[in-house]
């Protein structure tokens, strides 16, 4: 199983990185449920937690009206 197809300079499905993370969208209830999460998780040092409510968060602004 090799994968020949490699996309040398496409990094558009990765929005995340270090340094700019997702900010909740004001009002919304999940965005701040995560943010909450967030917070708690890295206050832990639980990184990859922190990183799945990036994810989410990041994917979040397409259910908003
Ligand atoms: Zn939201």
């Amino acid at each position: 199983m090799s994968e020949p197809k490699t996309y040398p300079s496409a990094p558009v499905e990765l929005p995340l990185r270090l340094g700019s993370e997702p900010e909740p969208v004001p009002g919304c209830a999940g965005c701040r449920e995560l943010a909450n999460v967030r917070d708690r998780a890295r206050a832990g040092g639980d990184l990859t937690t922190v990183v799945d409510c990036n994810v989410l968060m990041a994917r979040h602004p397409e259910g908003h009206p």
